[in-house]
């Protein structure tokens, strides 16, 4: 996700977790959306292989000519071609389900030295994570979710060593929160206590934020993305949308240091 006003630089974030169901799209999309009515120009770039991102905006890879596939193996192929306007301040790089197929085709020329190592990632979130200024984690409150955490964290600091030096993690984002649980505060409590735990310490988290509010459990979410709409056209005044509306401005107020 990128999104600047003409002022600024833009800032480059990442969306990442390696488990699924989590609230990555979800987040994306109606992040990406918020932050656009807000004024923002934001550029979405769907990076998965499902393509659910760009269906989730309404758009359908089968009819699309080109999509992030074609721009990252074919040369002739520029961003401004596959792009696709939404909204007056919402483009989308849209993906298709070809693009599983770039693992195979990239992996062979990318055969040498550390990138080795590390293709277990997957050459989409490589690229992704090198491209990237920030990146944002979505995900439960659930039993364990700090030790998923600690191994997503792990890599990340690995891919900053390895190919990318100024990747930080600029916060994670609680989706799916059921805040009546005993377990979802103590699993609060712990990931508070972990990221104050580490701002005295040279990692990329070190400024990581818990972001406000916790998404909310909502089933509005759950709903609009098969109508191909962002929370904000299928349902503006539920809990998810205001949930989103406002973590869109606590990440846009974010200060992000150089
Ligand atoms: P990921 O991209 O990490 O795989 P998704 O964003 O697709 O995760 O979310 C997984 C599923 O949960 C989707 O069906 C989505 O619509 C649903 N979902 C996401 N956030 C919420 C929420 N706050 N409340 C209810 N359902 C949600
Ligand atoms: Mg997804």
């Amino acid at each position: 996700m990128e999104a600047n006003t003409l002022a600024e630089s833009p800032r480059i974030i990442a969306m990442m977790n390696q488990k699924g169901g989590v609230g990555k799209t979800t987040s994306s999309v109606n992040i990406g959306a918020a932050l656009a009515d807000m004024g923002q120009r934001v550029l979405l770039v769907d990076l998965d292989p499902q393509a659910h991102l760009t269906l989730h905006v309404g758009l359908d890879s089968t009819e699309l000519e080109h999509t992030v596939y074609h721009l990252l193996t074919d040369d002739q192929v520029t961003a401004e071609q596959i792009a696709r306007k939404i909204t007056d301040h919402l483009t989308v790089l849209p993906a298709e389900v070809n693009l599983a197929g770039v693992e195979a085709e990239l992996a062979p020329k990318m055969m040498t030295g550390r990138a080795q190592q590390i293709l277990s990632l997957g050459l989409l979130t490589i690229n992704g994570l090198v491209l990237a200024r920030e990146v944002v984690v979505p995900m439960q409150a659930h039993f364990l979710a700090l030790q998923g955490l600690s191994k997503l964290l792990e890599t990340i600091g690995f891919i900053r060593q390895s190919f990318n030096p100024d990747l930080t993690v600029s916060g994670l984002i609680l989706c799916m929160y059921e805040g009546q649980t005993i377990l979802a505060g103590e699993v609060l409590a712990d990931l508070s206590s972990f990221l104050d735990q580490s701002r005295q310490q040279d990692v990329p988290w070190r400024d990581a934020q818990l972001f406000q509010p916790a998404v909310r459990r909502n089933i509005k979410l759950a709903e609009c993305p098969s109508f191909g709409k962002t929370i904000f056209d299928y349902e503006p005044n539920c809990a998810g949308a205001r949930d989103y509306k406002a973590l869109a401005q606590a990440v846009a107020a974010q200060k992000i240091s150089d």
